[in-house]
Protein backbone atom coordinates (compact mmCIF):
# COMPACT_ATOMS: atom_id res chain seq x y z
CA UNK A 1 0.00 0.00 0.00
CA UNK A 2 1.53 3.24 -0.99
CA UNK A 3 1.19 5.69 1.78
CA UNK A 4 -1.11 8.25 -0.60
CA UNK A 5 -3.79 5.39 0.25
CA UNK A 6 -3.58 5.48 3.71
CA UNK A 7 -6.74 7.65 5.07
CA UNK A 8 -6.11 11.22 6.44
CA UNK A 9 -7.03 12.49 9.74
CA UNK A 10 -8.75 15.74 9.32
CA UNK A 11 -6.37 17.52 11.93
CA UNK A 12 -3.17 16.66 13.82
CA UNK A 13 -2.45 15.12 16.51
CA UNK A 14 -1.85 18.21 18.57
CA UNK A 15 -4.08 20.17 17.44
CA UNK A 16 -6.58 17.57 18.57
CA UNK A 17 -4.93 16.98 21.83
CA UNK A 18 -3.79 20.51 23.01
CA UNK A 19 -7.11 22.19 21.81
CA UNK A 20 -9.08 22.14 25.67
CA UNK A 21 -5.51 22.89 26.73
CA UNK A 22 -6.55 26.62 25.66
CA UNK A 23 -9.64 26.46 26.83
CA UNK A 24 -11.22 24.70 23.93
CA UNK A 25 -13.87 22.33 24.37
CA UNK A 26 -13.25 18.36 24.57
CA UNK A 27 -13.40 17.17 21.09
CA UNK A 28 -13.93 13.40 19.54
CA UNK A 29 -15.32 11.66 16.69
CA UNK A 30 -18.60 10.54 15.42
CA UNK A 31 -18.49 7.44 13.13
CA UNK A 32 -20.03 7.74 9.92
CA UNK A 33 -21.29 4.25 9.84
CA UNK A 34 -21.92 2.82 13.11
CA UNK A 35 -22.79 6.33 15.19
CA UNK A 36 -19.96 5.57 17.95
CA UNK A 37 -19.03 8.75 19.52
CA UNK A 38 -14.90 8.50 20.81
CA UNK A 39 -12.74 10.56 22.47
CA UNK A 40 -9.99 8.84 21.52
CA UNK A 41 -7.57 10.12 18.30
CA UNK A 42 -7.19 7.47 15.73
CA UNK A 43 -8.22 7.06 12.24
CA UNK A 44 -10.29 4.26 12.56
CA UNK A 45 -13.83 3.60 14.34
CA UNK A 46 -12.53 1.11 17.40
CA UNK A 47 -15.70 -0.70 17.21
CA UNK A 48 -16.82 -1.09 13.29
CA UNK A 49 -13.40 -0.27 11.95
CA UNK A 50 -14.86 2.46 9.50
CA UNK A 51 -12.68 5.61 8.47
CA UNK A 52 -15.58 7.88 7.80
CA UNK A 53 -15.25 9.87 11.52
CA UNK A 54 -16.63 13.35 11.75
CA UNK A 55 -14.97 15.48 14.46
CA UNK A 56 -17.71 16.35 17.36
CA UNK A 57 -17.43 18.59 20.33
CA UNK A 58 -17.90 16.34 23.64
CA UNK A 59 -20.10 17.13 26.38
CA UNK A 60 -17.78 18.68 29.49
CA UNK A 61 -19.99 16.35 31.81
CA UNK A 62 -20.65 12.85 32.84
CA UNK A 63 -19.77 9.86 35.22
CA UNK A 64 -17.32 8.83 36.78
CA UNK A 65 -16.90 4.53 35.54
CA UNK A 66 -13.48 3.58 37.25
CA UNK A 67 -11.25 5.55 39.12
CA UNK A 68 -8.03 4.72 41.23
CA UNK A 69 -6.16 6.87 43.84
CA UNK A 70 -2.42 7.42 42.50
CA UNK A 71 0.03 7.83 45.26
CA UNK A 72 3.21 7.86 43.60
CA UNK A 73 2.95 10.91 40.69
CA UNK A 74 4.38 12.32 37.82
CA UNK A 75 6.68 15.16 38.31
CA UNK A 76 3.72 17.57 37.17
CA UNK A 77 1.52 15.89 39.96
CA UNK A 78 3.90 16.27 43.02
CA UNK A 79 2.30 18.67 45.17
CA UNK A 80 -1.23 17.15 43.92
CA UNK A 81 -0.79 13.60 45.00
CA UNK A 82 -2.94 11.12 46.09
CA UNK A 83 -5.51 12.19 43.89
CA UNK A 84 -8.00 10.54 41.45
CA UNK A 85 -7.06 8.86 37.80
CA UNK A 86 -10.49 8.72 36.82
CA UNK A 87 -12.29 6.90 33.63
CA UNK A 88 -15.16 9.22 32.36
CA UNK A 89 -18.50 8.37 30.42
CA UNK A 90 -19.38 11.49 29.28
CA UNK A 91 -22.86 12.50 28.72
CA UNK A 92 -23.42 11.76 25.02
CA UNK A 93 -20.44 9.62 24.15
CA UNK A 94 -17.13 9.41 24.98
CA UNK A 95 -14.97 7.80 27.65
CA UNK A 96 -11.65 9.47 28.76
CA UNK A 97 -9.23 9.64 31.28
CA UNK A 98 -8.99 12.61 33.56
CA UNK A 99 -7.47 13.03 36.87
CA UNK A 100 -9.48 14.37 40.35
CA UNK A 101 -7.16 16.69 42.34
CA UNK A 102 -9.64 16.94 45.49
CA UNK A 103 -10.11 13.16 45.59
CA UNK A 104 -7.59 11.55 48.40
CA UNK A 105 -9.13 8.41 48.96
CA UNK A 106 -11.49 5.52 47.79
CA UNK A 107 -13.98 7.09 50.27
CA UNK A 108 -14.02 10.20 48.47
CA UNK A 109 -15.73 9.09 44.86
CA UNK A 110 -17.73 6.58 43.90
CA UNK A 111 -18.20 4.60 40.47
CA UNK A 112 -21.82 7.03 38.94
CA UNK A 113 -20.44 10.10 40.60
CA UNK A 114 -21.18 13.28 38.49
CA UNK A 115 -18.04 15.25 37.30
CA UNK A 116 -17.58 17.93 35.02
CA UNK A 117 -14.37 19.18 32.91
CA UNK A 118 -12.19 22.22 34.64
CA UNK A 119 -9.67 23.25 32.45
CA UNK A 120 -6.50 23.54 34.47
CA UNK A 121 -2.89 24.76 33.70
CA UNK A 122 -1.73 21.10 34.83
CA UNK A 123 -1.56 18.33 31.92
CA UNK A 124 -4.38 16.50 31.25
CA UNK A 125 -7.72 16.75 31.31
CA UNK A 126 -8.97 18.06 34.97
CA UNK A 127 -12.22 16.18 36.17
CA UNK A 128 -14.50 18.22 39.30
CA UNK A 129 -17.72 16.95 41.40
CA UNK A 130 -20.15 18.35 39.57
CA UNK A 131 -22.64 18.96 42.33
CA UNK A 132 -26.44 18.89 41.35
CA UNK A 133 -28.01 22.62 41.24
CA UNK A 134 -30.52 23.11 44.31
CA UNK A 135 -33.52 23.60 42.28
CA UNK A 136 -37.46 24.86 44.41
CA UNK A 137 -39.04 21.27 45.57
CA UNK A 138 -36.18 19.25 45.37
CA UNK A 139 -35.73 18.75 48.78
CA UNK A 140 -32.56 18.42 50.55
ZN1 LIG B 1 -18.11 2.71 13.78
Amino acid sequence: MDAEELPRAPHTVDDFLRAYEDGGPLRGFRCVRCGLVSATWGLACPRCGDTGRVEQELSPSGKVVSFTIQTVPGDEFLNDAPYAYVVVELDGGGRITGWMPAVRSVSDLEVGDRVRFHPSYKPGVQFVRDLPVDRPGSGG
